[in-house]
């Protein structure tokens, strides 16, 4: 093994060969004629002259040696069907979709939006759109008609998929009502809605323009649709960030760019092997979902596992039942759900046979201390968090496993990824910062490497103004996080960039008071933002929620913790840090993706208007903190 140094080394310095070995791992109708085109930077164009096909690599080209073999593993436990689809068969399903498609007028490039549950049926949509050139738009399908009707305008999809109904902790959701609702709130209407009957809820029907996709099935049962040979920089799809810090923004993506980034990371970074279980715990909705649910695992040959339903239903022990049924090797999950799973009897972790796993992968949030150590120490597995965005569709900082066999350090998400040329910015001067343990942006030179975003869609003003900043001769692409290298090259992220805050001064992030607030053993979560403050500029602010909610009534009981959370931060990062007031929720507003919505509250507690809040999960979350706050 060469070291990774020289392995990450290489894949800047000789950037073409390097990519070009990668692209080796994918199957090309042609081959490009050259690596990387980055004359109209911050553009980027990989593979120019290849053509190739995202589906043509999922399944197509698997036929040969494991047609029979499980491809997709269909789990839900909320309707308790389970259903394995070889590749032969889901080579088959994707043509009917294809096809049915076709039918119904869509073309290459034409925009076909998927508002789904966790079902099979999305999956063939996503590699029916992937075979045919049509560009896909997943919305995540726990959203409600108004983030779905500014996805439906900006997306202008000529055909919407959906379903009569997901189902969430045994209850119904019908989502056929919230499409037609979307559709009328929406200035743009689809020619046709293609609707799975789960047989869960009744559709209300809109003649002419809805359609039942079993029925056309039938019709296609042997129909042959050819993958369309696609220029590699030809979109594959947009999908929208969780909507953190603002207004999402809509990523595009490219063909193949996207397909060598993913081939080339499943190999190096998740070292996963044709043949074996995939199983990545998030929701089609997501990146992580579009690259590791669906591309990067079949692109591998490997089986992948789609699951609907909670992780604690029946019991906290589900998933790792999945894990010994179809021998998962390669688990993929966020921090939110392993926090969820803590509060679970731990016995479950004991009661399966894991031997088949070999590691879980954690990305989406920081991953702290008390959680990490859980996991690790319950599965006894190697526990690798990776950091990364839905911008660049794969991890910019991981251990990859593959090529280094470094160790991984507690709360880091390791070393720049081969490809990305990672760099820390001083916010202030905009300037690199090269010395160890200096904080500042974590940022990336351009060209970004294959599988990043092309650019938002429909905008590309916005793409560069919001992204990319100019050193004198270089554009550096931002990822609005905050980080720290230490003498190894290990990254630490500190928070977001909004979430710095500047106490008299000194400038910390919010995550570093969150880390020290959530080692209390009655503290299950925290959030800590920065307030406006006369005196010193900003102060923090904490909310955590307890552990012991016997605790929320108990004034007496209440100022005690406050008391001690202050003693543990004074202890861990100075007085500096300590918060102004810790008060106790029973819960934290997030994204419908987990993601803390630390700007909303910031605002709540600022006096000002939260902002976007069309992708927040549960607004009783904010209006807690709005009474504490006016109480
Ligand atoms: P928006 O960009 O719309 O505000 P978002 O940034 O939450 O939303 P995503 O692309 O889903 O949208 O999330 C990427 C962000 O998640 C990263 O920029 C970072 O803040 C955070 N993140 C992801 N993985 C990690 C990790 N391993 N450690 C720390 N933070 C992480
Ligand atoms: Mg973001």
């Amino acid at each position: 093994m060469t070291s990774y140094a020289e392995f990450h080394r290489r894949s800047l310095e000789d950037r073409d060969a390097f990519w070009a070995e990668q692209a080796q791992l994918v199957d090309w109708k042609t081959q490009a004629t050259q690596i990387c085109d980055y004359s109209k930077p911050p553009f980027v164009n990989w593979f120019v002259g290849g053509s190739t096909n995202l589906c043509h690599n999922a399944v197509d080209r698997h036929l040969k040696d494991r047609a029979d073999q499980a491809a997709l593993i269909f789990v839900s436990t909320e309707t308790h069907q389970e259903r394995v689809y070889s590749f032969r068969e889901l080579h088959a399903e994707v043509q009917r979709m294809a096809a049915v498609l076709i039918e119904l007028g869509v073309k290459k490039s034409d925009r076909v939006l998927i508002y789904m549950p966790m079902i099979a049926e999305a999956a063939f949509a996503m590699l029916a759109c992937a075979r045919m050139g049509a560009i896909h738009s997943v919305v995540f399908g726990g959203f409600a008609s108004g983030s779905l009707a500014s996805r439906i305008e900006d997306a202008s999809p000529k055909v919407i998929i959906s379903a009569d109904a997901g189902s969430r902790g045994g209850k119904v959701v019908a989502y056929k009502p919230l499409l037609d609702e979307a559709i009328r709130l929406s200035s743009h209407k689809p020619d046709s809605v293609l609707l799975v009957d789960r047989g869960l809820a009744t559709m209300n029907w809109v003649a002419g323009r809805d359609k039942l996709w079993e029925p056309l099935r039938q019709k296609h049962l042997d129909t042959v649709v050819p993958c369309e040979w696609l220029d590699a920089s030809h979109p594959s799809y947009t999908l929208y960030t969780s909507g953190t810090t603002g207004k999402p923004k809509g990523v595009q993506r490219d063909t193949g760019g996207y397909a060598v980034a993913l081939a080339a990371s499943m190999k190096h970074i998740y070292c996963g092997n044709a043949g074996e279980t995939y199983f990545a715990t998030s929701d089609i909705g997501w990146v992580v979902g579009h690259s590791y649910i669906i591309y990067g695992p079949l692109i591998a040959g490997m089986a992948t596992i789609m699951y609907e339903g909670l992780p604690i239903r029946p019991n906290g022990g589900i998933w790792w039942s999945l894990v010994e049924k179809y021998k998962v090797t390669v688990m993929f999950s966020a921090p939110t759900a392993i926090r969820v799973l803590k509060k679970q009897d731990p016995v479950l972790l004991k009661k399966y046979d894991l031997s088949s796993l070999r590691a879980l992968f954690l990305a989406g949030e920081p991953l702290d201390q008390p959680t990490a150590q859980w996991i690790s120490e319950g599965l006894g597995r190697p526990i690798v968090d990776n950091y990364w965005q839905t911008e660049t569709g794969w991890p910019i900082l991981a251990i990859s496993k593959g090529v280094d066999d470094a160790p991984t350090k507690f709360g880091s998400p390791g070393k720049a990824v081969y490809g990305y040329d990672v760099k820390l910015i001083d916010e202030n001067t905009g300037a690199e910062l090269k010395g160890a343990n200096q904080k500042g942006v974590v940022a990336i030179e351009g060209p970004l490497p294959p599988g990043c975003l092309q650019t938002v869609w429909g905008d590309n003003d916005r793409f560069v103004s919001t992204y990319w900043n100019t050193i004198p001769g270089r554009m550096i692409y931002s990822t609005f996080d905050w980080g720290i290298r230490d003498e190894d090259g290990y990254y630490f992220i500190l928070g977001r960039t909004d979430d710095v805050i500047n106490v008299a001064g000194h400038r910390l992030g919010t995550r570093e008071i969150e880390e020290s607030i959530a080692g209390h053993p009655n503290v299950a979560e925290v959030a800590v933002v920065g307030v406006a403050d006369q005196l010193k500029g900003q102060v923090a602010m904490a909310f955590a929620v307890v552990k012991d909610t016997r605790l929320l009534t108990d004034e007496a009981a209440k100022l005690k913790l406050e008391g001690e959370i202050m003693k543990r931060v004074d202890g861990d990062l100075g007085a500096l840090a300590r918060p102004a007031r810790v008060r106790f929720v029973t819960v934290l507003p997030k994204t419908r993706s987990g993601k803390c919505l630390r700007r909303a509250i910031q605002a709540v507690c600022e006096g000002r208007d939260p902002g976007d809040l069309t992708t927040m999960e549960d607004p009783a979350a904010l209006q807690q903190i709005k009474d504490l706050v006016a109480g």
